[in-house]
């Protein structure tokens, strides 16, 4: 049975050659090996490369229209088996520009760079400017960036003849297929430089150590990143220079932990102060507060002191500080306080054992309690 090219391509039996044209260029943009390194692709763009070869040529065609297989039997003896045809020049085949592309630059742009930069929360909380000092590329001076000996010139390129890219033709089902790869000899620049600059070794630039201020602003937080625009790496070349990147990496608080704009801390606060109600103060970040333990707290409460967290990165106003209460138990008590708390718990009607507190402490009282020593 012959093979249906037309259901390869994924057209119907009336298509206009523009149509199979379209869907072919459309197959080889899926599974070209230049551009799918699936192996089942590149079997797959065979059969298509056939099943074009078979149907972009009229009298292919008609055999297949009735009913043959202009191939032979096993389908693409023919097709898509020699060497597979670059995907550009694929493209260029159908788009036309198969013309010469041109040499190209010396002159390319920077590459970015990326900085890590620690701070405190004083810092991220309200903003600072920041030494920093970058290891970059930076424009040759022997030079000026253009990569030749002082006194010289780049010279046209013999190779290419100044073009940058070698052509070749090849002779394919698509017809003729001029097919271009950059100059060996001159990388595709299109000229050498006979005599480079000693400094650079032509590359126009050289490496530095520049000393920058970075201006924070107030409410950056960790892993946000700072661009400066046109500090990074000059291109080759004297290329324009890429942008720099500060990120931001926050150093953990011995007192406060960041959640967004809020800070939250843990303070202690006696049962007897837990119990009874007291009045603490608290040292927040740039400012001391006072506020009120009501009686009854629980171990795990949260106080919340409003607009004392860290100020929004944009618009107005701060974050709040959240402090989480501890309840601190006794853990010594005198005969007397002791007294006082067996009376206490006696008025409550509150259940107390009474462990020894003579032998040894806290957890032999425990063992003592389970051998029923005590
Ligand atoms: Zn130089
Ligand atoms: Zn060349």
């Amino acid at each position: 049975m012959a093979k249906d090219y037309y259901g390869i391509l994924g057209i119907r039996r009336d298509a206009s050659a523009d149509e199979i044209k379209r869907a072919y260029r459309q197959l080889a943009r899926q599974f070209h090996p230049d551009v799918n390194a699936d192996p089942e692709a590149q079997e797959k763009f065979k059969e298509i490369n056939a099943a074009y070869e078979v149907l972009s040529d009229p009298k292919k065609r008609e055999i297949v229209d009735l009913g043959g297989d202009p191939l032979g039997p096993g389908g693409s003896a023919g097709a898509g088996t020699g060497p597979f045809v670059g995907f550009q020049d694929i493209m260029d085949a159908f788009f036309g520009n198969a013309g010469p592309r041109g040499p190209r630059s010396r002159t390319r742009a920077g590459a970015d760079a990326i900085l890590r930069l620690e701070l405190d929360l004083n810092e991220t909380a309200f903003g600072t400017e920041a030494p920093i000092s970058v290891d970059t590329a930076v424009v040759c001076q022997t030079c000026s960036g253009a990569g030749t000996a002082p006194g010289t010139h780049p010279t046209s390129c013999d190779t290419c003849g100044g073009r940058g890219e070698i052509q070749s033709v090849q002779r394919t089902f698509l017809g003729q297929v001029v097919s271009s790869r950059p100059c060996p000899t001159c990388q595709g620049y299109g000229t050498v430089i006979p005599n480079p600059c000693a400094k650079c070794g032509g590359d126009g630039r050289t490496r530095a150590r520049r000393n920058l201020t970075v201006k924070i602003p107030a409410g950056v937080e960790d892993g946000m990143r700072i661009r400066l625009a046109g500090q990074g790496e000059v291109g080759p070349g004297g290329g324009p220079a890429g942008d720099l990147y500060v990120e931001i990496h926050e150093r953990p608080h011995d007192i406060f932990s960041r959640k967004g704009d809020d800070l939250h801390c843990r303070v202690t606060v006696p049962m007897t102060a837990a119990a009874l109600g007291t009045r603490i103060t608290i040292k927040a970040l740039d400012s001391e507060e006072t506020v009120d333990v009501r009686p009854g707290t629980q171990p795990g409460a949260t106080l919340r002191i409003r607009g004392k967290g860290v100020p929004h990165l944009r618009g107005s106003g701060r974050g709040d500080l959240h402090v989480h209460l501890d309840v601190r138990t006794p853990t010594k008590l005198t005969s007397d306080e002791e007294r006082m708390l067996r009376d206490f718990a006696h008025v409550r009607g509150e259940e107390v054992a009474e462990l020894s507190r003579q032998k040894g402490g806290f957890f032999s009282a425990i063992r003592d309690a389970f051998n029923g020593q005590a």
